[in-house]
């Protein structure tokens, strides 16, 4: 059973050589009466909140830290080939919870789905139908409070949740501009999912003023992905009554210090809503999230992008090169076809 382990506690911006490819071993059989699930996982998916799982965290934390050692965990789609549970059987496609291995046993079984739709791919599982997917669907939908005609801004925009939340905002008849970090991602944004305008913020020596090119009127909606000095820029931007949903900060997550904010107080003089929110809290829209999101790929009116590793040994490239922006879309990782 090939397995990728955490070597050792992780500070800075983590390596390939954090991570190390073995071969473990495993019982395929579950014990009697064992209530977990044995699965061949099929596609593993790199989320950048993996990065804080590989420093020891004290105190309550949303996750618990990797041990290592031990294989990472993370969200992926596997087939059951063994169940001591009434709600699995042998044969099921699932996503949710699973190891960094060819083969997992699986006890804590809350958080996993069983897939009922295979006529779309099913890394589709890890991305547009997973975690991201719902991520986006919420952040957007619940939190932003978005209404038609509305100016939108997008960061890390051609990601994972980034490229969604863009084309539900066009879908809803707003006005989106997104930031990505490369020339490729940048034409993926104005040409494939359909943006308004888009730009490589690595090329912006003044963000304030970027923003100010491409919403003159200011901004109702940021979908944060990214925090730091673009967070800051965007406070000057946006308009009395904005709304921002704080999905995450991926230009802090390798920092020792984070970058501080200098316009906090743009939140009170322009009462912008500005609110943070975890994907987890939103699990029980699933079901209607799934009704709104997949007629939307069946007719094409959403498309998808992934980036697509092969093999546990790329497992760890593709993990670390989310925090370089290497990904172009949806980093998966395949383990085995069906
Ligand atoms: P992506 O697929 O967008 O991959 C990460 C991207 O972040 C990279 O490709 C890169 O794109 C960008 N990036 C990396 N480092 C930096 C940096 N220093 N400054 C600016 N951009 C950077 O990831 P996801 O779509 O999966 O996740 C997007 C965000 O959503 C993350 O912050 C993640 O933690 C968060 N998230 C939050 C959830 C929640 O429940 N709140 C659930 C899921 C995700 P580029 O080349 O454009 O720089």
């Amino acid at each position: 059973n090939k397995q990728v382990i955490l070597k050792d506690y992780v500070s800075g911006f983590p390596k390939e050589s954090d991570m190390q490819v073995i071969n473990g071993t495993m019982k395929l059989k579950l014990q009697e009466g064992s209530h977990g699930i044995v699965v061949k996982n099929l596609y593993l998916s790199c989320d950048p909140y993996m990065r804080s799982l590989m420093t020891r965290v004290e105190g309550p934390n949303l996750f618990t830290s990797y041990t290592p050692g031990s294989p990472l965990t993370g969200f992926g789609v596997a087939k059951v080939l063994d169940s001591g549970h009434p709600n699995f059987k042998k044969g099921d496609l699932i996503w949710g919870t699973t190891s960094w291995e060819e083969y997992s046993l699986i006890t804590e079984l809350e958080g996993l789905f069983k897939i009922e739709h295979t006529d779309v791919p099913l890394s589709y599982y890890t991305g547009i139908l997973g975690m991201p997917g719902l991520t986006a669907y919420a952040g957007f939908y619940e939190v932003c409070s978005p209404k038609k005609g509305e100016y939108v801004f997008i960061s890390a925009a051609s990601g994972a949740v980034g490229q969604l939340v863009g084309q539900f905002a066009k879908l809803m008849g707003c006005y989106v501009v997104g930031s990505a970090g490369s020339k490729e991602k940048v034409d993926l944004l104005r040409n494939k999912f359909g943006f308004d305008e888009a730009f490589n913020y690595k090329e912006e020596t003044d963000l304030d003023g970027a923003l100010k090119r491409y919403f003159p009127g200011g901004i109702d909606i940021y979908f944060e992905n990214v925090g730091g000095k673009m967070l800051d820029a965007v406070l000057l931007n946006m308009k009395d009554h904005g709304r921002i949903s704080v999905c995450g900060l991926v230009s802090q997550y390798n920092l020792d210090q984070p970058e501080g904010v200098q316009n906090l107080m743009c939140l009170i003089y322009k009462r912008i809503h500005m609110k943070g929110f975890v994907v987890f809290d939103y699990y029980n829209i699933y079901p209607k999230f799934l009704d709104v999101v997949l007629p939307f790929i069946r007719e094409g009116k959403i498309m998808y992008v992934e980036d697509i590793a092969e093999g546990l040994d790329s497992g760890p490239a593709a993990l670390v090169g989310l925090y370089s922006g290497r990904n172009v879309g949806k980093q998966v990782v395949l383990i085995a076809r069906e």
